[in-house]
Order: structure tokens, then C-alpha cells, then sequence
């Protein structure tokens, strides 16, 4: 039983006052991602009518709200100030203050701040309430042509390979469609990485959306890869990749992931996946294989021509 288990459910009621903003509520606010007629009316409306607006970068922030013609009180939440800033925030929302929290484009709370906010208002009492709009991720996805019954939003990968290589690795057998936010200059080794994790899957590149340029580029890891290579990357992107086929499950149940691996792809998988040290992989690599380390570390050697 989790720390929760006895708690009793709380239910949060967001217009009883008929249709009135009730006091001390925090709105979570979609604005658009690229094209501004995505703004909706309420998102401006709200926007208006909220004593604060909390926004991730206020300049940015500031354009959008005189494009609308909203006047708004603007206040900083951000990353590297959600800590301060959203206790002040919550100070101000316990007082009967609302606070519209938007990010710089799309959903915030998704691989933006604010889902910290929104759980420690809701731990304190705080109505928090859904304004929906534009999202990349969905709108990816929507158009990618690949199922959307079951999806997973995994967002952006960790920086470094071997990180992204284990949460990579961590999502070998999921069957649902996957989403991914990439920046462009990593879209190319993120491909690759997904191809050597999965093997080559179906997946759509969305660049762009809502946008001028908007571009979708349906394929699979490989032509979608080959395509980057050809033509570069510009803009913001989103990938959509297949989840893993019953015969991939079937086939990844009854081998074990190294099988087809030379003896130093073998470490050096252990290496990445897990984050061993060279040492600790050669000794993993070797109980695997049912062999000495010693056999294996020659074996090694002789891969390399040394
Ligand atoms: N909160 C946002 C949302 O709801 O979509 C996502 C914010 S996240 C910090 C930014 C990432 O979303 C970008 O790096 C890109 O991967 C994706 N993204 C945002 N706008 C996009 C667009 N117009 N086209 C493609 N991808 C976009």
C-alpha cells in the first residue's frame, strides 16, 4: 500500500459558482505552438480575467498578450524559479487570488513547468483547472498516420547516450506508439539511437507544426534518418514512432538482447544500458556468455586486431 492508500478521494467541483471564476483557482493554460489563430477565446478570456499570469518567460509571454490585447499582470515561473516563485505563487492563490499559468507555447505541466505547481496546489486545497490548447506531441501524432489508440509520451531523452540508450532500452517492448520531443541538432543521433535500441520501426518526423514550414516526413527510423542526413534539420520537431510488434516481443522473450552481438559490442551494451564501469560490464558480458572473463577479455582484443 502506497503512503496514499488510506486517504480518502477528494472531489474538486471547478464551476459551482456558476460560471463565475471562483476565487483562488489555478488555471493551466494552452496557448498556441507556432500559428496564433490556435489561441481559444477562453485561453484569452481566462487570460483577462486571472489577477496574475504566471509565465515561463515573461517577454515571450508579453508578445502573445499584446497581440490579444490582454493587459495581465505577469510574473515569472520558471525552471531554475519554481521553487521561490511557486511558493509565492501558492501564497497568492491560498489569499483568493487566480493565477493563469501558461508556458512558452503549447500545454504547460508537459515537458514545461509547471506540474510541480499544479501537484502542490492540489496537496493545499487549490482548485486547478484545465484550460486546454495546441500540443505538439498530439498534433504529431494525430497526423502521423501510426495508431493512436494506445500512445506514450516519453518527451525529450536524457543528453548523454548511455542514458538515453537505457531509457531507450526501457521502452524495447511497448506496444503503443511512442512520442518524442527533440531538439534539431540531436534529431540525427537520436534516430540512430533508436534504430540500434529497436531495430527499424515505422515513424513519422513532425517539424514544424501549425507553422509555415510545417513538414511531416512518414518512413521508418531508417528512410526518416537517411532523409535528415540528406537534407538537414531546422525548427522544432516531434518523433512518432511505432511501438514494438507481438513478433518483436515474441522474438526479444526468447533471446536475450546481446545474442547477436560481437564480444565488444557485448561490454560495451552493458556499458550503456546500464551505466557500468568497463570492469563491471566485462564481468556481467562474461557470465552471460559462460565464459572466464580472461577468455573474454582476449576475445575482445582479438576483435580490436591488437
Ligand atoms: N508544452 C509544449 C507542448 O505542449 O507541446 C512542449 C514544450 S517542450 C519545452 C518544446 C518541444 O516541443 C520542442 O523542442 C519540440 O520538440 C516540441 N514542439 C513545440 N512546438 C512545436 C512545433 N510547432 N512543431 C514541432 N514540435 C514542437
Amino acid at each position: 500500500m502506497t503512503e496514499h492508500a488510506k486517504e480518502e478521494a477528494r472531489v474538486q467541483r471547478s464551476f459551482r459558482e456558476t460560471g463565475r471564476m471562483p476565487a483562488g483557482t489555478l488555471y493551466l493554460v494552452g496557448t498556441p505552438i507556432g500559428n496564433l489563430e490556435d489561441m481559444t477565446y477562453r485561453a484569452i478570456h481566462i487570460l483577462k480575467e486571472a489577477t496574475w499570469i504566471a509565465a515561463e518567460d515573461t517577454r515571450q509571454t508579453r508578445k502573445l498578450l499584446t497581440h490579444f490585447d490582454i493587459p495581465g499582470k505577469l510574473v515569472s515561473y520558471h525552471e531554475h524559479n519554481k521553487q521561490k516563485s511557486g511558493e509565492a505563487l501558492l501564497d497568492k492563490l491560498l489569499a483568493g487570488d487566480s493565477v493563469a499559468l501558461v508556458s512558452d507555447a503549447g500545454l504547460p505541466a508537459i515537458s514545461d513547468p509547471g506540474a510541480d505547481l499544479a501537484a502542490a496546489a492540489i496537496e493545499r486545497g487549490v482548485p486547478v483547472v484545465p484550460v486546454p490548447g495546441p500540443n505538439a506531441a498530439l498534433a504529431a501524432l494525430i497526423a502521423s498516420g501510426l495508431p493512436t489508440d494506445a500512445f506514450t509520451f516519453v518527451g525529450f531523452l536524457p543528453r548523454e547516450k548511455k542514458k538515453a540508450m537505457a531509457e531507450l532500452d526501457k521502452w524495447r517492448r511497448q506496444t503503443s506508439t511512442l512520442l518524442f520531443y527533440e531538439a534539431p541538432h540531436r534529431v540525427e543521433a537520436t534516430l540512430r539511437l533508436m534504430a540500434e535500441a529497436w531495430g527499424d520501426r515505422r515513424c513519422t518526423l513532425a517539424r514544424e507544426l501549425t507553422k509555415r514550414y510545417e513538414e511531416f516526413t512518414r518512413g521508418t527510423l531508417s528512410s526518416c534518418l537517411a532523409h535528415v542526413q540528406a537534407h538537414g534539420t531546422m525548427g522544432e520537431y516531434v518523433l512518432v514512432v511505432e511501438g514494438a510488434s507481438e513478433g518483436e516481443i515474441a522474438a526479444d522473450e526468447g533471446t536475450p538482447w546481446w545474442t547477436e552481438l560481437s564480444p565488444a559490442e557485448h561490454v560495451a551494451g552493458y556499458e550503456m544500458r546500464e551505466g557500468l564501469s568497463r570492469k563491471e560490464a566485462l564481468k556481467r558480458a562474461a557470465a552471460d556468455r559462460q565464459v572466464p572473463k580472461r577468455e573474454l577479455y582476449n576475445a575482445i582484443h582479438q576483435e580490436h586486431g591488437e
